[in-house]
C-alpha cells in the first residue's frame, strides 16, 4: 500500500444534507454560459479546412487561429495526451487562466464549456464545440476527461523528484514552440490537459490514468477572438507507462516513448458566414474601479 502522504482523510463523513450548490453557480441568461443552440449550429455547420498540423510525438507546436474559426485538436495514431496553451494573438499577457475556467465551469470540460483568460482582462478565449469522448463520462475511480486540475509536466519538478535533468517536458515542447513568436519561457502557463483522464484519489490527491483517446477522436473549439494556440504532444505519452526521470541514454528502451504519439491541429473557416451573423468577439470584463486606490488631485 502507498503511503498517503497527504493532510486530508480519507474517512468519509456523511452529513445528511445535499451538497453545497457551485460557488459559481449559473443562473439563467448568465453571459458566463455559451448558448448552446448557437455553437451547435458552429459544430454543425459546413466548414472549410484552411490549415493541418502534425504535431510529432513529444514535441510541441503554436498555431495561430483567427476569431471566428474553429479548431480542432486530434489523436491520428490513438491514445496521446495534449497539453494546451492559449494566448491573446495581439498581447501575449492576455493568456489561458485554467483556474478560474474550471471555477466558472468544472474541473474537466467538455462540449460547451469555455477556457477564460487572466485577469484583468477576462472574457471567454475560446468555446469548446464538440468533443468525441464526451459520453465517456465519469469512470470507477472517478476519473474524467480533459483535466483542468493539474499543469504541464516540467523539467523542475522533474529533477526534484528524480535527480535528473531531463529536456523532455510538456513545459519545455510549449516555451519552443512559442520562443518563434517572440515568447519566453515565462509565458507558458498552466495548460488544459486535453485527452487526459484525472481526477482526485481518496486523500484528496491528484491522480492520471491512461489516455483512451483512439484514432479520429477530436476535441473542437470556436475562437472568440484571435488566438496563438501551442500543444505539446506529452513525452508521458498515453500515461499508461507514465513515471519521473527517464534514462536519456537509452530511450530506446524506454516505456514512455513506446507510448507516445503524434497530435493533430486543423483550422477551418466556416462556409456560411451568416452563422456567425449575432456572434460578437466578446469585449474584456467591463470593470471600471480602480481597487479601491485613490490619488491625490
Ligand atoms: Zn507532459
Amino acid at each position: 500500500m502507498v503511503e498517503s502522504h497527504s493532510t486530508q482523510s480519507a474517512e468519509k463523513k456523511v452529513y445528511n444534507l445535499p451538497k453545497p450548490t457551485p460557488a459559481f453557480y449559473p443562473h439563467k441568461g448568465s453571459p458566463i454560459y455559451a448558448d448552446k443552440a448557437f455553437y451547435k449550429k458552429i459544430a454543425d455547420s459546413d466548414k472549410t479546412l484552411v490549415e493541418k498540423h502534425l504535431c510529432q510525438p513529444r514535441t510541441g507546436i503554436a498555431v495561430k487561429v483567427p476569431a471566428g474559426h474553429v479548431f480542432r485538436l486530434t489523436t491520428p495514431e490513438g491514445p496521446q495526451v495534449c497539453d494546451l496553451n492559449i494566448w491573446n494573438l495581439h498581447n501575449p499577457r492576455e493568456r489561458f487562466w485554467a483556474a478560474r475556467s474550471r471555477q466558472l465551469h468544472s474541473a474537466h470540460v467538455s462540449t460547451y464549456d469555455r477556457l477564460w483568460s487572466n485577469l484583468p482582462y477576462l472574457r471567454p478565449m475560446v468555446t469548446i464545440t464538440a468533443d468525441s469522448l464526451q459520453e465517456r463520462g465519469q469512470d470507477e475511480w472517478g476519473g474524467r476527461l480533459h483535466d483542468l486540475n493539474g499543469t504541464r509536466c516540467d523539467p523542475y519538478v522533474d529533477k526534484l523528484i528524480s535527480g535528473q535533468d531531463n529536456d523532455e517536458h510538456c513545459h519545455s515542447n510549449l516555451y519552443r514552440a512559442v520562443q518563434p513568436y517572440g515568447l519566453s519561457e515565462f509565458d507558458v502557463h498552466d495548460v488544459l490537459n486535453v485527452f487526459q483522464v484525472t481526477g482526485l484519489n481518496e486523500y484528496d490527491q491528484y491522480f492520471m490514468e491512461a489516455c483512451p483517446a483512439q484514432p479520429g477522436d477530436y476535441f473542437e473549439c470556436f475562437s472568440e477572438i484571435d488566438i496563438l494556440i501551442a500543444i505539446s504532444a506529452c513525452p508521458g505519452g498515453d500515461l499508461s507507462q507514465w513515471g519521473w526521470g527517464e534514462d536519456k541514454s537509452n530511450l530506446e528502451g524506454s516505456k514512455m516513448v513506446d507510448c507516445c504519439r503524434p497530435l493533430g491541429v486543423e483550422v477551418y473557416r466556416l462556409n456560411d458566414q451568416s452563422v456567425l451573423e449575432s456572434w460578437k468577439s466578446p469585449p474584456t470584463a467591463n470593470y471600471k474601479g480602480n481597487h479601491g486606490l485613490k490619488y491625490a488631485n
